[in-house]
């Protein structure tokens, strides 16, 4: 017997029922969206809830909520994040604890590791999110292939658990600033290709400031032909940038800077975002949030109109 298969629009949300399931699918984003790492410094207050207000005040398109020292919202503050994200049209994404280590090597900062992810990408989830940024780990002296399967088997154990909670969404770990951290370019995208549900979040930003080089257009084509070529041009279409100016030395990273004190050549990546056709989101965590985010967008816009 032919399965028959009903489908639904309401605005960006797709409900497609069939003879087995019904199947509640999300659009991702058509285009490349602009927002700040945490609540914008002009919002009237720093509540999340103002912050997604002010976002769309000034017209930008994301935020991505910084539940770096601890988870700041519970389910009913969440569900109230997620109808003010949905009326003013702002996309939003989730920062994990700075407290996770997948390669730590006691059992107990493991176990921990994992519920700080994972309580951040179930309250993410509540609030609307489609995905949740984290750090994955620090070497600690191991050899980064021992290190890479470690992380891999914890970070496993996390998406098993989402899994069975119903919890889609996505786990993205970070290119990581710093040669003593879990998370350069092969790494992020090894376990984008692995392990189901977790895709790369690119910040080009900390790359530039680990390897003192990708600073131009043809080193920013390079990590999206990468991209492209280990994850398929879908990643392509649903993309998560970081993004800032960058303090750096012989040990990577130092600070996040405001764009105009800083040497990353941002016009040079929006070009190479705009002839990639990339679309998702980029957060901007420079100093001044905002303020940079809004640079971005204009210049890219500018870019996209000029051809
Ligand atoms: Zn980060």
């Amino acid at each position: 017997m032919l399965a028959q298969i009903r489908v639904m629009r309401n605005k960006n949300r797709l409900t497609v029922v069939n003879h087995y399931a019904i199947l509640e699918i999300e659009e991702t984003v058509d285009r490349l969206l602009f927002g700040t790492g945490g609540t914008p410094h002009s919002a009237e207050t720093q509540t999340t809830i103002d912050g997604i207000r002010c976002i769309a005040e000034l017209g930008l398109g994301c935020m991505e909520m910084e539940f770096v020292q601890r988870v700041t919202l519970g389910e009913a503050g969440a569900k109230l994040v997620a109808e003010t994200a949905t009326k003013e049209g702002v996309k939003l994404s989730a920062h994990a604890s700075y407290y996770i280590n997948f390669n730590a090597h006691e059992p107990e900062k493991i176990a921990a590791s994992q519920e700080r992810l994972l309580q951040a990408a179930r309250i993410a989830s509540l609030c609307g999110a489609q995905s949740v940024v984290f750090h994955p780990a620090f070497y600690l002296g191991d050899p980064p292939e021992t290190a890479y399967e470690t992380v891999k088997k914890y970070l496993e154990e996390v998406m098993d658990k989402l899994k069975r909670e119903n919890n889609r969404l996505i786990i993205r770990p970070e290119l990581m600033g710093k040669p003593s951290q879990f998370g350069t370019l092969d790494e992020i995208l090894r376990l984008s290709t692995e392990l189901e549900g977790v895709a790369p979040c690119i910040d080009f930003a900390h790359w530039h400031a680990r390897t003192g080089a990708f600073n131009s257009y043809a080193e920013f084509t390079a990590i999206l032909s990468q991209v492209k070529d280990r994850l398929g041009r879908a990643a392509l279409d649903d993309m998560h940038i970081h993004f800032s100016g960058i303090q750096y030395g012989a040990k990577g990273e130092r600070k996040h800077l405001d764009l105009a004190e800083a040497d990353l050549n941002y016009l040079e990546l929006l070009k190479a975002l705009r002839d990639y056709d990339i679309k998702g989101l980029v957060i901007c965590e420079s100093p001044n949030l905002e303020e940079d985010a809004m640079l971005l967008q204009e210049t890219y816009l500018e870019l996209v109109k000029t051809g």
